[in-house]
């Protein structure tokens, strides 16, 4: 699957699923716009050594009044984008009666808000191009639910009907909306589970070892590529058939 002379913003390309995404966007031949908070990661030299290039725009994504101006000014810069990953995402987990209304807002805020923000501001550019894809990263958490995770269970879950329903709004345009729902993947989000945590999960898993970013980052690719051309409102569980 390449991405010739596409376009794609990915956010949360610092580490983990995010950066294992646009590095394989870029070796597949797409120009990659990245986002994180910080300063670009070092993937650019690697990215550069397959040919590609690694924009990058730092924005934090709490801060929702900002994130639809600053799309907008990448989208100058790019003059147009055709894939967008909505990735970034955090977790603060606790049991629901211990859980602080900011812990709530703000998985809300990034994980859903801020994508919802993204999506329409390339969708309406997508839509005017009669093309585009768009990639939500929701989690198997977000279908099943997860004790200790409320919120970022329901911040999933929304990725999910939001996926399905611009997916039906945009159909019509030829833009693609789907969500992908990884397992138990093996990023600085799970590493600080604790060994007995992990260890029970991997009971769960039948292919019996914990997913990797780039077991997901193919996925993405499927999704983002012509490849998927005839699929719209989807949501693809990357799980190892933990919910077979
Ligand atoms: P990760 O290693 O913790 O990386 C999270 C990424 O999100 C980082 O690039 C981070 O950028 C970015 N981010 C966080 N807060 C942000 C903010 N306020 N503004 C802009 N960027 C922000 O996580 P991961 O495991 O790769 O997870 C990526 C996505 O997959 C998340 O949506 C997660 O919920 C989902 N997912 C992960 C798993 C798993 O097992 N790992 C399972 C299911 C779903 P900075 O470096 O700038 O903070």
């Amino acid at each position: 699957m390449r991405l010739e002379n596409k376009k794609a913003l990915v956010t949360g390309a610092s580490r983990g699923i995010g950066r294992a995404v646009a590095e394989l966007f870029a070796v597949r031949g797409a120009e990659v716009w990245g986002l994180g908070t910080g300063e670009p990661p070092d993937l650019a030299g690697r990215i550069a050594a397959a040919g590609g290039k690694l924009h990058w725009i730092s924005l934090d994504l709490s801060v929702l009044e900002t994130v639809e101006e600053t799309i907008k000014k990448a989208l100058e810069e790019s003059e147009g984008f055709d894939i967008l990953v909505n990735n970034a995402g955090i977790t603060r987990d606790n049991l629901a009666f211990r859980m602080d209304l900011e812990d709530f807002r703000s998985v809300l805020d990034i994980n859903l808000t801020a994508a919802f923000l993204a999506a329409r501001t390339l969708g309406r550019w997508m839509i005017k191009k009669r093309a585009g894809s768009i990639i939500n990263m929701s989690s198997v958490v977000g279908l099943h639910g997860n004790g200790g995770q409320a919120n970022y269970a329901a911040s999933k879950a929304g990725l999910i009907g939001l996926t399905k329903s611009l997916a039906r709004e945009w159909a019509p345009r030829n833009v693609r909306v789907n969500a992908v729902a990884p397992g138990f993947i093996d990023t600085g989000m799970t590493e600080s589970l604790p060994a007995a945590v992990r260890e029970k999960m991997l009971e769960q898993i039948p292919l019996k070892r914990l997913g990797k970013a780039q077991d997901v980052a193919e996925t993405v690719l499927f999704l983002a590529s012509d490849s998927s051309a005839y699929i719209t409102g989807q949501v693809f569980a990357v799980d190892g058939g933990m919910f077979i």
